[in-house]
């Protein structure tokens, strides 16, 4: 079979479960021949031998089963670089590029701050955060070991040496350590939320929080003021409907400056509140 043949059948394929149908097939064809996309533009009547067939089968029945192409590859992009991920881990999300963002806008470029990412899954935004601010210390902690061992991984790929992974519950494991800035992508779904379904092939410990998916936050609210410097920052991911939530959690908390931020789609995505130190 030709290639362009292959991807316009995968396409098919694949579009009653994807809405990128296409960039799905070209990518996993990508996968079992081992070149870049730009190879079947240039050479789409190359012929798939019998393995490079079966290979891309079986990728094939993977996706359309619903599994995500990140787990599938192995990796994704975020912040421009690209991170491993593996079922211990949340696929990072364009979106939670704005905690990125909001994160820089309050780190001067030459600042030596301490950082903390709590729940950091395969270390996306915590490696972003110390690519681009490399006097920056970030620490980086996630209860999961099979998630921060990803983590790991993904910081030494990575050729600076500002991140460190810590193990443990939330804050626990940086007890008694002070950080000017916090940066959380919490889970926050409802535990009977009916998108979980399509979510099946994530960590639920990562994306469900509770009844109402606040049960994180309310942690965060509660415990990140001891770790604060005066007039630190804390920043929190949190679903389209739970801004109002989020800013009477915070506020009920002794949190001021609380701000929600939209995220690129205009959708409520990140609320700020700083801790006054007290
Ligand atoms: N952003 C994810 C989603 O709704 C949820 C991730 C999370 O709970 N942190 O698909």
């Amino acid at each position: 079979m030709r290639l362009d043949a292959a991807v316009t059948e995968a396409t098919e394929r694949l579009s009653t479960n994807s809405d990128s149908a296409r960039l799905d097939a070209e990518i996993l064809l990508c996968q079992c021949i081992n070149m870049d996309r730009s190879y079947l533009f240039a050479h789409p009547e190359d012929i798939l031998d019998d393995l490079a067939i079966a290979r891309f089968e079986k990728l094939l029945q993977r996706r359309t089963a619903g599994e995500p192409i990140a787990y599938i590859m192995g990796a994704k992009e975020f912040w421009s670089q690209n991170f491993l991920v593996s079922p211990a881990t949340l696929v990072p999300r364009p979106e939670t590029e704005l905690l990125v963002e909001l994160a820089l806008r309050e780190i001067p470029r030459k600042a030596d701050w301490q950082v903390l990412d709590l729940g950091t899954g395969c270390g996306a935004i915590a490696i972003a955060i110390a690519a681009e601010r490399q006097m920056c210390d970030v620490t980086a902690t996630d209860i999961s070991t099979d998630a921060l061992a990803i983590a790991k991984q993904n910081v030494r790929q990575a050729s600076f040496g500002n991140v460190t992974c810590i193990e443990g519950n939330w804050t626990e494991p940086v007890a008694g350590q002070r950080f000017r800035v916090i940066v959380c992508n919490p889970p926050y779904v409802r535990a009977d939320d009916n998108r979980l379904q399509a979510l099946k092939y994530e960590p639920l410990l990562a994306l469900v929080s509770g009844k109402d998916g606040l049960d994180a936050i309310r942690v965060l609210a509660r415990d990140c003021g001891a770790l604060l410097e005066e007039e630190g920052l804390l920043l929190v991911e949190h679903g389209a409907e739970q801004s109002d939530a989020v800013a009477s959690i915070f506020a009920a908390a002794g949190w001021g400056d609380i701000a929600c931020h939209n995220d690129l789609a205009g959708i409520p995505r990140v609320t700020a509140a700083r801790w006054d130190g007290k």
